[in-house]
């Protein structure tokens, strides 16, 4: 079983990036250089992401990439062929320079926006326009004044009002929007208007303004193939889909957020020349039956993959990568207008299907992987699938496996990372031959949580415990009679049975108390078989690492994690970050590589330990009591009565202590440890309400508080209670973790 590959982050940055799934870098190398030779064929039958390729033929394979999306196919090609800044920036000045009326028209596009500072006085162009979704005017204007340097948001100026009224008189813009789509039905004009409706006057008529001025440009082949790149940008930018927050939005629906940016498009046609010429080197790219060079390269087909089969024999593969897209409305149907403006009605005549596909369900969702997959087969039965579907939800995961497994597909193996929702996995050609009895649905869903919960140690979210029961269900049997007939209905019952599950409080506990399930996590009510937290196993394999090899390289360092703790088990990349934020260092002598903080190795940890030991001795002579006991060091008052049990440790482990504590008599535990392990332990927390509940009956105290209580000549027992009472640890409160470390020492001391 290959087991999850992390790569690296962030994920890659492209043009209209926010509407494609996120890859992150060397994935898809990582997976291709561990399981074939370079210079063999790659299929990517989705053509859903353009990294996927450009990486691929950057690693040295050849990839027959099947893209139907001509916005997709641009965006491939432009990044294959790596245009320099300079040469993307000769043709913005040769259209900058075309005569609108008798003005050029970068300064008659910029005259849409402009307006006065407010803080020199000089009529400057704005950046953005602020609105309020449904309003019929902007609240504010964004200016970064080139003249006085003044910067912020600002209220609107009437003759900034009377700029959008002039527009919204003409509606020459609106004509030729219109018309560039030609003839369409009732459904897809329907369509059509839905997603003309994300535009306001001004950025329309914008568009169209650059638009039909380009057209007069005299350019090369490739050159105008640049422009349209450019082009879509400003597309992309002149929507309202731009939420004012920061948030990176991600739309998948045509839906104006409430509130919404207006861009400058002439100022984002100039920004978006940084990402189209963001490639390190050009890659060879033909068009198929076009073949790339054997030292890698990219051919693309911009029919469906049927039409190409069966493969000339050159083209022989055993490889098929895949990034399974969610089903994105907004998307698709944008995509259908804008190859309408960019290339106009005959370009959309292969993107009406954007236009068409209105209910973007899972169900819709399952029959096009299935389309899409199914095919393949035609090449014989000795291939796999490597697939990616990142930002998992559960119809999305319902449609990807029920898909795969109509297209006549075995899941064959998968990595989840439950803390991101990615999952990747392998498919293979065969059947299951039974089918699942959906009525026993329910006593199977309950094992598999159950198991699930067993051997990780922690409470799991819905997603994880969705994707866990679905791909066992996929993994043991059918889940239809006929792959022609999906249920519309299996979604129902496999969320219904998980429902009634996770409601059976004899089950299950419940923990967190958002709306929303990924705000809530479950718990086994017996959990007496269960394994020590998969988070401190983590922790434990992280060290032993670093015991066998000094200095890591991080990639490698979470993928030999990852391949540790393979399936469901995946460490989540936010809890590998904890743990190279507490325990390591850059290795000054390798770039890139991190070791143990040299106070982390483990000679200075045990000198710590005496030190805390000698320490807590002396703290306890203040308070006049007697210590004994190696670890946990007991504090003893009169009567011998065991009061204060001190757990030292140099790492953030506490289930031991817990469950000692629970055995023993004494009433105070209090974990005594490194102040870099809080931050990771708090993460963990976090993560695992269960433990945080445990946890809170125990106290947390740093080496080096511990250290200063000790230089004090005085302490009395009421103040020193008094703080340990009001440090108790609460991950939802990440400040009184360093309660001890905040308080002033006169408060503490006297
Ligand atoms: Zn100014």
């Amino acid at each position: 079983m290959t087991p999850y590959i992390p790569g690296t982050q962030p994920p890659y940055d492209l043009p209209l990036g926010r509407f494609l799934s996120p890859l992150r870098p060397g994935v898809i190398s990582q997976w291709l250089q561990s399981t074939t030779t370079r210079g063999t064929w790659i299929i990517d039958p989705l053509g859903s992401n353009p990294a996927l390729p450009l990486e691929a033929a950057r690693a040295g394979y050849r990839v027959l990439v099947t893209c139907n999306n001509p916005i997709l196919a641009l965006i491939l090609e432009v990044l294959a062929a790596g245009p320099k800044k300079e040469m993307l920036q000769s043709i913005l000045a040769d259209l900058a320079g075309m005569k609108k009326g008798e003005e050029r028209l970068e300064s008659y596009v910029q005259g849409l926006y402009s307006s006065e500072c407010p803080g020199c006085g000089k009529v400057v162009p704005v950046q953005a326009f602020l609105w309020k979704k449904g309003e019929k005017v902007p609240y504010k204007r964004r200016i970064r004044c080139g003249k006085c340097g003044g910067d912020g948001e600002f209220d609107v100026l009437s003759s900034d009002l009377q700029k959008i009224e002039t527009i919204e008189k003409t509606s020459l813009h609106r004509a030729w929007a219109l018309s560039r789509l030609g003839e369409l039905d009732k459904e897809e004009d329907h369509a059509a208007k839905d997603a003309l409706d994300m535009y306001l006057s001004r950025s329309l008529y914008s568009i169209f303004t650059i638009i039909t001025k380009s057209e007069a440009l005299d350019l090369t082949p490739e050159k105008k193939k640049w422009l349209y790149a450019l082009l879509l940008s400003v597309c992309d930018e002149g929507s309202s889909l731009w939420q004012v927050s920061g948030s990176r939005s991600r739309p998948l629906k045509l839906s104006i957020p409430g509130n919404f940016i207006e861009n400058n498009l002439w100022e984002k046609l100039e920004e978006s020349i940084g990402i189209w010429s963001s490639q390190p080197e050009p890659i060879p790219l033909t068009h198929f039956p076009d073949l790339p060079p054997e030292a890698g390269g990219i051919c693309i087909s911009h029919g469906r993959l049927r039409s190409l089969l069966p493969l000339p024999d050159g083209l022989r593969t055993d490889q098929v990568v895949a990034v399974f897209p969610r089903a994105n409305q907004a998307f698709w149907t944008l995509s259908a207008l804008w190859a309408s403006w960019i290339w106009g009605r005959k370009t959309l005549q292969s993107m009406r299907s954007g236009f068409e596909r209105q209910h973007y369900d899972w169900h819709w969702h399952a029959h096009a992987i299935r389309n899409t997959l199914s095919p393949l087969l035609r090449m014989g039965k000795d291939f796999r699938i490597f697939s990616l579907a990142p930002e998992l939800t559960q119809s999305f995961l319902l449609s990807v496996m029920v898909g795969g497994q109509a297209a006549g597909y075995r899941c064959e193996s998968v990595n989840f990372r439950a803390d991101e929702a990615d999952i990747q996995m392998q498919f293979v050609p065969g059947e299951l031959p039974d089918e699942i009895k959906l009525g026993d649905l329910k006593a199977i869903l309950r094992n598999i949580v159950r198991d699930h919960l067993l051997k990780k140690g922690e409470p799991a979210n819905y997603i994880e415990l969705y994707a866990v029961s679905l791909t066992s269900l996929v993994q043991s049997g059918r889940l239809f009679k006929d792959p022609l007939e999906l249920s519309t209905e299996l979604q129902k019952l496999i969320e219904g049975a998980l429902g009634e599950i996770l409601d059976d409080r004899d089950f299950v506990k419940p923990y967190g108390s958002g709306s929303f399930e990924s705000q809530r996590s479950w718990w086994l009510m017996d959990d007496k078989d269960c394994e020590d937290p998969l988070s401190d196993r983590i922790e434990l394999k992280f060290l032993e690492l670093f015991r066998q090899t000094e200095s890591w390289s991080v990639p490698n360092l979470e993928t030999k994690l990852c391949a540790t703790f393979p399936g469901f088990l995946t460490p989540g990349h936010i809890l590998f970050q904890a743990l190279l934020d507490s325990y390591t260092t850059a290795d000054p002598t390798q770039p890139g590589f991190v070791k143990l903080r040299p106070e982390d190795n483990d000679d200075s940890r045990n000198a710590d330990l005496l030190e805390a030991k000698k320490k807590l001795q002396k703290v306890g002579g203040l308070l006049g009591v007697t210590t004994e006991g190696e670890n946990p060091v007991f504090w003893l008052k009169a009567g011998n009565k065991k009061e204060y049990a001190f757990y030292l440790t140099t790492q953030s482990i506490i289930v031991p202590f817990l469950r000692e504590l629970t055995r023993s008599p004494v009433k105070n535990g209090i974990v005594v440890f490194p102040g870099g392990r809080a931050g990771l332990l708090e993460e963990k927390l976090h993560r695992n309400l269960h433990l945080a509940e445990a946890a809170g009956q125990l106290h947390f105290l740093k080496f080096r508080h511990l250290k200063e209580l000790s230089t004090f000549t005085k302490l009395t027992q009421d103040k020193w209670t008094d703080q340990l009472d009001k440090d108790q640890l609460q991950w939802s409160s990440p400040r009184q973790i360093s309660m001890l470390e905040s308080m002033p020492d006169s408060d503490l001391y006297t």
